[in-house]
């Protein structure tokens, strides 16, 4: 894979991933049901990315904001060497146990991350040197434990993927890889991400209740040309935002223009904090001379 980028997305660490790349037309041996012997023996042992499309799923099932959900269900880790901030699903206290296993299974099945539909599969967001265009591939993930592979269902990925109701989490999440992608294929020439681009890909990726406060700002609405009927349909439906949010972030990160940027925006915000910068000056030499005819008043 020399000429090409990757993501590896839900492939567990210690996994022997089979070799053989699967396309969606590929065929493979698996079956997952409630009375296989091995049932939910793959949720005791976890390492789970979430991706933001699992963020909002998972927060809404539970009746949470992003914030609390955060903070409650996840742990932050770095994605890569700059600190592109990641965050996993917990698990039990001082267990590998996913928090969200419970006796009867799953406790968030119908909101279940994109890792967790997927396995036993493996997936991989890859794109060619000299392309813009980002394609999936897949692995069987083989693990000891999972005694799926042994049952005797054959199954397209295409089949598995749209079994599972993958498509939706692929679809939402596809910018969110682009992004990751084309970070990590710039490489060092680039250099490290600002502190503040790096909050931005933060909030972007996994808090869509802040981000929805940031586009009705008055610093954001006075740099972007969205309209007030944009903006409204924005704020009722979280799937468009988060849409909305992966291309604000290429644009900030990468400069995909796609967010019209209001004519002389930034000459205005310049302009606007030099008004500032200058009533502050006058109102610091003001008191600065009130303070000086106090003093004079206190030493005569
Ligand atoms: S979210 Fe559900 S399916 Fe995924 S690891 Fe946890 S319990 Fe298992
Ligand atoms: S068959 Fe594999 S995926 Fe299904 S419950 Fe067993 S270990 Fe998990």
């Amino acid at each position: 894979m020399s000429d090409e980028y990757e993501i590896k997305r839900n492939i567990p660490v210690q996994s022997p991933i089979l070799p053989k790349e699967l396309r969606p037309d590929s065929t493979f041996q698996f079956d997952c049901h409630k009375g296989i012997a091995c049932f939910n023996a793959c949720c005791k042992n976890i390492d789970i990315t979430l991706t933001p499309y699992d963020i909002i799923r998972l927060k809404n099932r539970l009746g949470l904001d992003s914030k609390e959900f955060v903070g409650r269900y996840t742990a932050p880790f770095a994605m890569d060497h700059h600190n592109l901030p990641g965050l996993k699903m917990v698990t039990k206290p001082n267990m590998t146990e996913c928090i969200h296993l419970t006796e009867e299974g799953c406790g968030v099945y119908e909101d279940r991350p994109a890792a967790c539909r997927y396995y036993a599969l493996g997936s991989m967001a890859i794109r060619k040197k000299e392309s813009t265009r980002v394609d999936n591939i897949y692995f069987v993930v083989k693990e000891k434990h999972c005694l799926g592979h042994f049952e005797p269902r054959e199954q397209t990925v295409a089949n598995y993927r749209h079994e599972q109701g993958i498509e939706k989490y692929d679809e939402m999440n596809h910018e969110w890889y682009e992004i990751i992608l084309k970070k990590r294929s710039s490489g060092p020439t680039v250099g490290a991400p600002s502190q503040r681009s790096l909050q931005m890909f933060d909030m972007c990726s996994y808090d869509m209740d802040s981000f929805a406060q940031f586009i009705q700002s008055s610093g954001f609405q006075s740099i972007f040309a969205v309209s007030e009927e944009e903006t409204r349909m924005l704020l009722e439906d979280e799937e468009k935002l988060l849409q909305f949010s992966m291309r604000f972030l290429k644009q900030v990160l990468y400069g995909e223009t796609t967010i019209p940027v209001r004519e002389k925006a930034r000459e205005r915000r310049t302009s606007e904090r030099k008004e500032v910068w200058t009533l502050r000056k006058k109102e610091a030499v003001r008191e600065w001379r009130e303070q000086q005819e106090e003093d004079k008043y206190r030493e005569g």
